[in-house]
């Protein structure tokens, strides 16, 4: 038998990148769960007996590099792992959170693709998924560097694509909406889980961390030289960042 793909996901330790970790040892994929919290990639593992748990900080070059060391060839790198840290207006932003966001978000997602691109570009080729956000796009009030962060994703993926033309690597953006995953909020809003519950309160529907790993997965098993560039998805709910529909509130 051929040897199966292999895909990387970054951030797998919760949210999209766990659930897109089981989705793609589901469809055929080695897949390598990289996260910090070992406890939890470790337990990812256990549920899937195609998934390895590989400990990783995207913010640490060293982390990155003994990640790939080894790896020569990798089918699919879902560059994942990310947050947002405070919803302060920029007149009072902290400093700290915006360079917190664009270490892990912008250059978490610059390291792994620097140390993976020749496992990716090796063989039958390869692709290279991150996940951007709406905010990559659409910037709101509150959310200035989170969106400079995602923008940047936004603009690193677009740039890749240009340069790695006439090489076997496609390259796709994820722009999830509104997804209701267990940390997400609550690490935005430093623990408050009050505050991060009310973010989706009288939400009929937010998107589940599953229907971002079917986005994904999507891409991902199209042909070799199908590359969608964009994938933008939110909840019907929600028509912008700043416009949700929360007529479901008691
Ligand atoms: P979660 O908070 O549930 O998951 C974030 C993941 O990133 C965790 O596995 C965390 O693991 C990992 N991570 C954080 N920092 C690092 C680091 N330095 N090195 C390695 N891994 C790290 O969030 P979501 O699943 O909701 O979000 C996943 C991605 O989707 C992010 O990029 C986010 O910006 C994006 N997104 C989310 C949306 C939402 O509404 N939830 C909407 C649009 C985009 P650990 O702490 O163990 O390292």
């Amino acid at each position: 038998m051929p040897p199966r793909p292999l895909a990387v996901v970054t951030g797998a330790s919760s949210g999209i990148g766990a659930a897109t970790a089981l989705r793609l040892g589901d469809e055929g994929f080695d897949v390598i769960a990289a996260a910090r919290r070992r406890d939890r990639i470790e337990g990812l593992a256990a549920r899937h007996a195609q998934v390895t748990a590989v400990t990783l900080d995207v913010t640490d070059e060293a982390s990155v590099r003994a990640m790939a060391a080894g790896l020569d060839d990798v089918a699919l790198l879902v560059a994942n792992a990310g947050a947002a840290l405070g919803a302060d207006q920029v007149e009072v932003a902290d400093i700290e959170d915006w360079r917190r966001m664009y270490d892990v978000n912008v250059l978490g997602v610059l390291r792994c693709v620097q140390a993976l691109l020749p496992a990716l570009a090796a063989g039958a080729g390869g692709h290279i998924v991150v996940t951007g956000s709406i905010a990559g796009h659409l910037v709101y009030e509150g959310g200035g560097g989170y969106a400079a962060a995602k923008h940047a994703v936004s603009a690193l993926a677009q740039t890749l694509r240009l340069e790695l033309n006439g090489r076997p690597v496609r390259v796709t953006e994820i722009a999830p909406g509104m997804v209701r995953t267990e940390e997400f909020s609550l690490v935005r809003l430093r623990g408050d889980q009050d505050a991060a519950d009310s973010v989706y309160a009288g939400v009929d529907a937010p998107l589940s961390a599953d229907d971002v790993a079917d986005c994904i997965a999507w891409v991902a098993t199209r042909p070799a030289h199908v590359n969608v560039d964009l994938l933008v998805v939110k909840p019907i709910a929600q028509a912008a960042p700043h416009k949700v529909d929360r007529s479901t509130r008691s």
